[in-house]
Protein backbone atom coordinates (compact mmCIF):
# COMPACT_ATOMS: atom_id res chain seq x y z
CA UNK A 1 0.00 0.00 0.00
CA UNK A 2 1.21 3.65 -0.60
CA UNK A 3 1.71 6.18 1.83
CA UNK A 4 2.48 9.20 -0.12
CA UNK A 5 1.18 11.64 2.41
CA UNK A 6 2.90 9.61 5.15
CA UNK A 7 6.25 10.10 3.06
CA UNK A 8 5.24 14.13 2.76
CA UNK A 9 4.40 14.16 6.39
CA UNK A 10 7.68 12.24 7.19
CA UNK A 11 9.60 14.72 5.04
CA UNK A 12 8.09 17.62 6.86
CA UNK A 13 8.57 16.72 9.74
CA UNK A 14 12.24 15.80 9.43
CA UNK A 15 12.44 19.02 8.51
CA UNK A 16 10.97 20.37 11.34
CA UNK A 17 13.31 18.42 13.76
CA UNK A 18 16.36 20.21 12.32
CA UNK A 19 15.13 23.18 12.37
CA UNK A 20 15.04 23.01 16.26
CA UNK A 21 18.79 21.80 16.50
CA UNK A 22 19.53 24.54 13.56
CA UNK A 23 18.11 27.09 16.34
CA UNK A 24 20.07 26.12 19.35
CA UNK A 25 16.75 24.25 20.70
CA UNK A 26 18.02 20.92 20.54
CA UNK A 27 22.05 21.25 20.20
CA UNK A 28 25.05 20.38 21.99
CA UNK A 29 24.25 17.87 24.64
CA UNK A 30 20.65 18.51 23.93
CA UNK A 31 21.37 17.24 20.39
CA UNK A 32 19.19 14.35 20.66
CA UNK A 33 16.58 15.99 22.96
CA UNK A 34 13.33 17.34 21.67
CA UNK A 35 11.11 15.98 19.09
CA UNK A 36 8.43 17.72 16.86
CA UNK A 37 5.33 15.76 15.38
CA UNK A 38 2.78 16.39 12.95
CA UNK A 39 -0.38 14.75 12.05
CA UNK A 40 -1.01 12.97 9.46
CA UNK A 41 -4.21 14.92 6.90
CA UNK A 42 -5.43 12.31 5.53
CA UNK A 43 -5.15 10.02 8.17
CA UNK A 44 -5.79 12.22 11.24
CA UNK A 45 -5.75 9.63 13.84
CA UNK A 46 -2.21 9.19 13.08
CA UNK A 47 0.83 11.27 13.57
CA UNK A 48 4.43 11.18 12.76
CA UNK A 49 7.07 11.88 14.93
CA UNK A 50 11.45 12.26 15.67
CA UNK A 51 11.86 8.41 17.21
CA UNK A 52 14.95 6.63 19.22
CA UNK A 53 17.01 3.75 18.47
CA UNK A 54 18.73 4.94 15.86
CA UNK A 55 22.52 4.27 14.50
CA UNK A 56 23.03 8.39 15.64
CA UNK A 57 20.08 9.88 17.11
CA UNK A 58 20.66 13.73 16.74
CA UNK A 59 18.01 16.15 15.68
CA UNK A 60 20.18 17.89 13.75
CA UNK A 61 20.97 14.73 10.97
CA UNK A 62 17.26 13.05 11.10
CA UNK A 63 15.94 11.89 7.71
CA UNK A 64 12.47 11.52 6.41
CA UNK A 65 12.86 7.71 6.58
CA UNK A 66 13.93 7.66 10.49
CA UNK A 67 10.29 8.93 11.22
CA UNK A 68 8.04 7.13 13.45
CA UNK A 69 3.94 6.83 12.49
CA UNK A 70 2.30 6.94 15.60
CA UNK A 71 -1.39 6.03 16.85
CA UNK A 72 -3.20 8.71 18.83
CA UNK A 73 -2.55 5.29 21.65
CA UNK A 74 0.89 6.64 21.03
CA UNK A 75 0.88 2.77 19.92
CA UNK A 76 3.83 2.05 16.67
CA UNK A 77 2.48 1.92 13.59
CA UNK A 78 5.61 2.61 11.07
CA UNK A 79 8.75 3.29 10.47
CA UNK A 80 12.45 1.98 10.55
CA UNK A 81 13.19 -1.62 12.40
CA UNK A 82 15.08 -0.95 14.99
CA UNK A 83 13.32 2.61 15.91
CA UNK A 84 10.67 3.21 18.21
CA UNK A 85 8.59 5.71 19.11
CA UNK A 86 10.13 8.96 21.13
CA UNK A 87 10.17 8.43 24.96
CA UNK A 88 7.56 10.79 25.70
CA UNK A 89 5.48 9.98 23.02
CA UNK A 90 2.57 9.66 25.27
CA UNK A 91 2.90 13.57 25.54
CA UNK A 92 2.31 14.27 21.77
CA UNK A 93 -0.69 11.47 21.62
CA UNK A 94 -2.83 12.53 24.47
CA UNK A 95 -2.67 16.54 23.02
CA UNK A 96 -3.56 15.20 20.01
CA UNK A 97 -6.26 13.04 21.59
CA UNK A 98 -7.73 16.10 23.01
CA UNK A 99 -6.97 18.72 20.56
CA UNK A 100 -8.39 18.32 17.49
CA UNK A 101 -7.77 21.31 16.28
CA UNK A 102 -3.76 20.70 16.57
CA UNK A 103 -1.82 19.62 13.82
CA UNK A 104 1.43 19.54 15.22
CA UNK A 105 3.57 19.67 18.57
CA UNK A 106 6.85 20.27 19.61
CA UNK A 107 9.07 19.31 22.78
CA UNK A 108 12.08 20.12 23.98
CA UNK A 109 14.29 21.26 26.55
CA UNK A 110 15.30 25.26 26.08
CA UNK A 111 17.72 26.75 28.77
CA UNK A 112 15.90 30.13 29.52
CA UNK A 113 12.35 28.12 30.04
CA UNK A 114 13.65 25.25 31.87
CA UNK A 115 15.54 27.79 34.32
CA UNK A 116 12.76 29.67 34.77
CA UNK A 117 10.66 26.66 35.63
CA UNK A 118 13.08 25.68 38.38
CA UNK A 119 13.29 29.48 39.51
CA UNK A 120 8.85 29.73 40.04
CA UNK A 121 9.46 33.12 37.86
CA UNK A 122 6.43 33.70 36.10
CA UNK A 123 7.66 34.93 32.37
CA UNK A 124 6.47 38.50 31.67
CA UNK A 125 6.15 39.87 28.59
CA UNK A 126 9.31 41.72 27.68
CA UNK A 127 9.16 42.69 23.72
CA UNK A 128 7.85 42.29 20.86
CA UNK A 129 8.64 38.62 19.86
CA UNK A 130 5.97 36.08 21.02
CA UNK A 131 4.91 38.90 23.55
CA UNK A 132 1.25 38.05 24.20
CA UNK A 133 2.02 34.17 24.35
CA UNK A 134 3.19 35.25 28.02
CA UNK A 135 0.84 38.10 28.59
CA UNK A 136 -1.50 35.57 31.29
CA UNK A 137 0.61 32.71 32.85
CA UNK A 138 1.33 29.51 31.64
CA UNK A 139 0.79 26.49 33.10
CA UNK A 140 3.64 24.28 34.42
CA UNK A 141 3.30 20.93 34.94
CA UNK A 142 5.09 20.36 38.61
CA UNK A 143 7.10 17.58 37.79
CA UNK A 144 10.87 16.86 36.26
CA UNK A 145 10.61 13.36 35.40
CA UNK A 146 9.28 12.68 31.58
CA UNK A 147 6.02 12.32 30.72
CA UNK A 148 5.85 8.58 30.01
CA UNK A 149 2.51 6.82 30.18
CA UNK A 150 -1.26 7.91 30.03
CA UNK A 151 -1.65 9.23 33.33
CA UNK A 152 1.14 11.73 33.07
CA UNK A 153 0.61 12.56 29.51
CA UNK A 154 -3.34 13.34 29.53
CA UNK A 155 -2.68 15.48 32.91
CA UNK A 156 0.01 17.45 30.30
CA UNK A 157 -2.70 17.45 27.66
CA UNK A 158 -5.35 19.28 30.60
CA UNK A 159 -2.91 21.64 31.47
CA UNK A 160 -2.58 22.73 28.14
CA UNK A 161 -6.01 22.92 27.62
CA UNK A 162 -6.89 25.21 24.74
CA UNK A 163 -3.87 27.15 24.59
CA UNK A 164 -0.24 27.08 23.15
CA UNK A 165 2.05 26.17 25.42
CA UNK A 166 2.75 24.33 28.64
CA UNK A 167 5.46 24.27 30.89
CA UNK A 168 7.16 21.42 32.78
CA UNK A 169 9.24 22.05 35.81
CA UNK A 170 12.85 21.70 35.33
CA UNK A 171 12.43 19.73 32.01
CA UNK A 172 11.45 22.05 28.64
CA UNK A 173 8.21 22.95 26.78
CA UNK A 174 5.80 21.58 24.67
CA UNK A 175 4.02 23.91 22.14
CA UNK A 176 1.11 23.31 19.96
CA UNK A 177 -0.12 24.83 16.39
CA UNK A 178 -1.55 24.03 12.84
CA UNK A 179 1.41 23.12 11.27
CA UNK A 180 5.49 22.06 12.17
CA UNK A 181 6.09 25.49 11.83
CA UNK A 182 3.58 27.10 14.39
CA UNK A 183 4.10 24.90 16.98
CA UNK A 184 8.44 25.48 16.22
CA UNK A 185 7.77 29.21 16.04
CA UNK A 186 5.99 29.31 19.24
CA UNK A 187 8.67 27.65 20.94
CA UNK A 188 11.04 30.40 19.53
CA UNK A 189 8.81 33.33 20.81
CA UNK A 190 8.55 31.38 23.88
CA UNK A 191 12.40 30.63 24.69
CA UNK A 192 12.87 34.57 23.37
CA UNK A 193 10.69 35.41 26.27
CA UNK A 194 11.99 33.52 28.81
CA UNK A 195 15.50 34.75 27.66
CA UNK A 196 14.62 38.25 28.13
CA UNK A 197 12.79 37.54 31.22
CA UNK A 198 16.34 36.13 32.99
CA UNK A 199 18.05 38.92 31.96
CA UNK A 200 16.04 41.55 33.45
CA UNK A 201 15.83 39.47 36.31
CA UNK A 202 19.41 39.17 36.49
CA UNK A 203 19.39 42.82 35.84
CA UNK A 204 16.98 44.55 37.93
CA UNK A 205 15.47 41.72 40.36
CA UNK A 206 11.84 40.32 41.00
CA UNK A 207 10.44 43.38 40.90
CA UNK A 208 11.89 44.28 37.32
CA UNK A 209 9.06 46.17 34.82
CA UNK A 210 7.30 44.56 31.54
CA UNK A 211 5.10 45.52 29.18
CA UNK A 212 1.53 46.16 29.92
CA UNK A 213 -1.28 44.57 29.04
CA UNK A 214 -2.57 47.71 27.02
CA UNK A 215 0.38 48.03 24.94
CA UNK A 216 0.40 44.27 24.13
CA UNK A 217 -3.35 45.09 22.93
CA UNK A 218 -1.75 48.59 21.22
CA UNK A 219 0.42 46.11 19.24
CA UNK A 220 -2.36 43.40 18.45
CA UNK A 221 -5.31 45.24 17.00
CA UNK A 222 -3.37 47.79 14.16
CA UNK A 223 -4.50 48.78 11.12
CA UNK A 224 -3.19 46.29 8.12
CA UNK A 225 -0.86 47.48 6.10
CA UNK A 226 -2.35 47.83 3.31
CA UNK A 227 -4.58 49.87 4.70
CA UNK A 228 -1.78 52.54 5.16
CA UNK A 229 -2.21 55.09 2.14
CA UNK A 230 1.87 55.54 1.32
CA UNK A 231 1.61 51.71 1.48
CA UNK A 232 -2.13 51.43 -0.85
CA UNK A 233 -0.07 53.64 -3.31
CA UNK A 234 2.26 50.95 -4.40
CA UNK A 235 0.97 47.27 -2.79
CA UNK A 236 -1.69 45.52 -5.58
CA UNK A 237 -5.17 45.52 -4.19
CA UNK A 238 -5.63 42.79 -1.83
CA UNK A 239 -1.69 42.15 -0.94
CA UNK A 240 -0.86 40.92 2.17
CA UNK A 241 2.67 40.99 3.89
CA UNK A 242 4.43 37.77 3.58
CA UNK A 243 5.06 36.06 6.73
CA UNK A 244 7.20 33.03 7.63
CA UNK A 245 10.65 34.18 6.71
CA UNK A 246 12.45 32.40 9.46
CA UNK A 247 11.00 29.11 9.09
CA UNK A 248 11.60 29.64 5.18
CA UNK A 249 15.36 30.72 5.69
CA UNK A 250 15.87 27.87 8.31
CA UNK A 251 13.95 25.25 6.53
CA UNK A 252 16.36 26.00 3.50
CA UNK A 253 19.35 26.09 5.59
CA UNK A 254 18.45 22.61 6.91
CA UNK A 255 17.56 20.94 3.99
CA UNK A 256 21.01 21.74 2.24
CA UNK A 257 23.26 21.26 5.03
CA UNK A 258 26.35 18.91 4.37
CA UNK A 259 26.86 18.90 7.43
CA UNK A 260 23.77 16.57 8.52
CA UNK A 261 24.54 13.69 5.97
CA UNK A 262 24.41 10.83 8.19
CA UNK A 263 27.68 8.79 7.34
CA UNK A 264 30.92 9.32 6.10
CA UNK A 265 32.67 7.30 3.81
CA UNK A 266 35.18 4.66 6.22
CA UNK A 267 38.59 3.62 4.34
CA UNK A 268 38.58 0.26 3.36
ZN1 LIG B 1 11.52 16.13 27.50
Amino acid sequence: MSHRQWDEVKYEVAVANRVLAETGLATGFRASLGHVSMRIPSDPDKFVVKGRGYAVDSLHSVRPEDMIVVDLNGEFVDGPVGSSQCFEVKMHSSIFQARPDVKSVTHVHPHFIVLATTLRQRLRPMNQEGVALVKDELPVWPHIKTVQNDVEGKEVAALLGDGKAVLLRGHGATTVGNSPEESVMTMLNLEEQAKMNYYALSAMGQDHPYIEDELIAEMTERTAIIDLPHFAKVLPAGWRPRVGGVWQYYTRVVQNDPSAAPEMNRPS
